[in-house]
């Protein structure tokens, strides 16, 4: 079977076709880097790694590229409200680039402890401003654009296929459009390309422009990026749900606009992650962190292992007892996999191409599950089926295991190596005990309670008693 994609644009699952042979361009929508992601956010980021780790699996060479944005993003994603970036830098009494610094170390901090890997671009904001405002200048030759207020604005009402990807005609998305409409604009559906005089006249991030010193809208960004490495045309652009009426609307009518051509192919959109009866975010009372959950002891891989157990396209309910049912199972995962580890001993594992029949049927039904709109669900299903089926030989089983976990990225081969065994990382942890304790000396309380949640992060929780520190491993364990 080939990968199949469920396409927001058409509604519909597809064949993935790329546009190279071999080969995946793939944009995904990164955080505004305000404050630290919460689990919802982080939903999306895994989400992003799961169909990179599929395409990879399946043998596509994948580019993906992802943004930091780090100016421009209104409260409200219509233009509306003050900017994210100034807001928190004023309320930090820190610059924006400080805050901009801070929370993109946090959100990589997040990532790395939740095996998602590094996406082969990360492009800020700030540093493509040149080529926003050169792609605004293509959206303006092509007759898309008005001056208003000091403002460059796009004018939806030039762009016939506006609101395809939401599936909305203009009159529709109109009339579900907000009353405090900024009063530049002609349509409330109009967005701004540059922003200049109209909102924060003081604000310390601007720029030269051919429409004067100020600073871009927030949906420039990212076609201007994207385009940058990926082309003019490029495969997938990935993004939550929340993006498809106003975002990702907005980015392909000013991408379309500037190229007169189809921009993106397949567009995939993760459900929300939901508390009770409303979505994570931000503003709502339940903004929980990866911090939070770490705190609470869980492993973020805890989280990880929770995350895939739903698909993509279903939202999904959080609750510490789904968590901690997340937890017991992936311990009893990883009890299966140690046992089968032991099995194995020091014989030689063989590669995964050549497995006997039942393993790989078992990794034949784990690609189907992935090629199936990227079925995590199903795909763990058959991870479970093949470290319970007793007619596979153990070295066979860890081979198929670790072959699956290219894809799931749940550490199962770190588990192979207990990291009380490995030397560099003991050495590591030790050096990071004794700069606590000498934190602890300096009483810099601040930077021993660093220490010890970067350490968590990790997995190494830190045990403090009168004969000095001990740690050991959240998940397996393993003890100094
Ligand atoms: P933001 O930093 O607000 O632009 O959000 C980063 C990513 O998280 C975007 O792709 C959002 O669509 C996504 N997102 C925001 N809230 C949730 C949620 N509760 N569940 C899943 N994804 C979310
Ligand atoms: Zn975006």
């Amino acid at each position: 079977m080939a990968l199949k994609l469920y396409n927001t644009l058409g509604r519909r699952v597809m064949d993935f076709v790329p546009i190279e042979p071999g080969k995946a361009g793939f944009y995904g929508c990164g955080p505004t880097v305000y404050n630290y992601a919460h689990i919802g956010n982080l939903r999306a980021y895994v989400f992003d790694d799961l169909l990179v780790r599929t395409l990879r699996y399946l043998g596509y060479e994948v580019s993906h590229v992802m943004n930091i944005t780090d100016v421009g993003h209104l409260t409200g994603d219509d233009d509306s409200g003050e900017d994210k970036m100034l807001k928190s830098a004023a309320e930090r009494r820190e610059s924006v680039l400080d805050v901009a610094r801070y929370y993109t170390d946090a959100f990589f901090a997040d990532t790395d402890s939740l095996n998602i890997e590094k996406p082969n671009v990360i492009c800020k904001a700030t540093d493509h401003i040149p080529e926003m405002i050169a792609l605004i200048k293509r959206i303006e030759e092509k007759g898309f654009t008005y001056s208003a207020g000091g403002n460059l604005y796009f004018d939806v009402s030039k762009f016939p296929t506006y609101g395809e990807l939401a599936m909305l005609k203009l009159d529709e998305l109109q009339h579900g459009a907000r009353i405090d409409v900024d009063k530049h604009k002609r349509n409330p559906m109009d967005f701004a390309l540059w922003f200049t005089k109209s909102k924060f006249e003081d604000q310390a991030l601007q720029w030269d422009s051919p429409w004067g010193r100020g600073y871009p809208g927030w949906h420039v960004e990212c076609s201007a990026m994207s385009m940058k490495y990926l082309g003019d045309n490029f495969d997938i652009h990935a993004g939550g749900i929340d993006h498809i009426p106003v975002h990702h609307t907005n980015e392909i009518a000013q991408s379309e606009a500037a190229t007169g051509k189809r921009w993106v192919n397949y567009w995939l959109h993760n459900e929300f992650l939901v508390m009770g009866s409303s979505k994570m975010s931000k503003s709502a009372g339940g903004f929980i962190t990866l911090k939070t959950l770490v705190d609470a002891s869980y492993s973020p891989l805890d989280y990880r292992y929770f995350l895939l157990g739903g698909h993509y396209r279903s939202q999904l309910q959080f609750s510490y007892d789904a968590l901690d049912s997340a937890r017991a199972s992936r311990k009893s995962l990883n009890d299966r996999l140690l046992a089968i580890k032991a099995k194995v001993g020091s014989a030689s594992i063989p590669p995964a191409s050549g497995l006997g029949k039942a393993a790989t049927a078992r990794l034949d039904a784990f690609k189907l599950a992935l090629e199936d709109d990227l079925s995590s669900p199903k795909a763990m299903a058959e991870l479970w089926g093949l470290l319970k089926d007793q007619s596979i030989a153990p070295a066979e089983a860890l081979a198929a295991a670790y072959d699956m976990d290219r894809v799931l990225g749940l550490g199962l081969k770190q588990l192979e190596e207990p990291v009380g065994a490995d030397p560099e990382l003991l050495a590591w942890v030790e050096s990071m005990i004794e700069e606590r304790k000498q934190a602890k000396a300096n009483k810099d309380w601040a930077k021993a309670d660093a220490i010890r949640d970067e350490l968590k992060l990790k997995g190494i929780v830190l045990e403090d008693n009168p004969s000095g520190t001990k740690w050991r491993l959240m998940d397996t364990g393993v003890r100094s």
